[in-house]
């Protein structure tokens, strides 16, 4: 039961939030892959975006994944980490994959009251509900195939965590 974790979902979705605290519960590490490219590229994420285009931070994330992955560690990864076929694999074969899912309202407005932490330039440009909305029908899919679990995200994030060590240990005894 060390195997890696990996935290997939939109952005707002609580991966960091809840990623730290369940870290915490379980003794593990934890680690999110923008957080990762930040400190080895020095740039953020929206930078990187500017210099080299999303095909270009999309490389750099699917190597940030595979430098961050060890066993008894957290990884909180992002959004669109689930966009390229071969992260998606990478993470079912090497971890358990845990999608936080919510609805694209919910995660709208938790991006509307901290916009400071939603880090990231928007993909269109449009506003965040209407993006969400679009986001999540181009990935839903994605979430669902890449996730061993799914789990309601849209309760507070201790019974986030609290179900996601529950659905971890009824796969442990089945
Ligand atoms: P992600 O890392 O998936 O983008 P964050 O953990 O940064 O998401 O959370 C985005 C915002 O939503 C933060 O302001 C955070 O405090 C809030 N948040 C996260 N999870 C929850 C939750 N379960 N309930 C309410 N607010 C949450
Ligand atoms: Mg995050």
């Amino acid at each position: 039961m060390s195997l890696p974790l990996f935290l997939i979902g939109a952005r707002g979705c609580g991966k960091t939030t809840v990623g730290q605290a369940l870290a915490q519960a379980l003794g593990y590490a934890f680690t999110d892959t923008d957080k990762h490219l930040q400190q080895t590229t020095g740039m953020t994420v929206t930078e990187i975006v500017a210099a080299e285009g999303w095909q270009g931070f999309r490389q750099r994330e699917s190597l940030a994944l595979q430098a961050v992955t060890a066993n008894r560690t957290v990884i909180a990864t992002g959004g669109g980490m689930v966009l390229a076929p071969e992260n998606r694999q990478f993470m079912r074969e090497r971890g358990q994959v845990i999608w936080l899912q919510a609805e694209a309202a919910v995660l709208a407005a938790r991006l509307e009251a901290y916009p400071e932490q939603a880090q990231r330039p928007t993909l269109t440009g449009r506003p965040i509900a209407d993006e969400m909305i679009e986001v999540l029908a181009a990935r839903e899919a994605l979430y669902r195939e890449a996730a061993h679990f799914i789990i309601n995200a849209m309760q507070q994030p201790v019974n986030v965590v609290e179900e996601i060590i529950s659905v971890l240990a009824q796969a442990r005894a089945s």
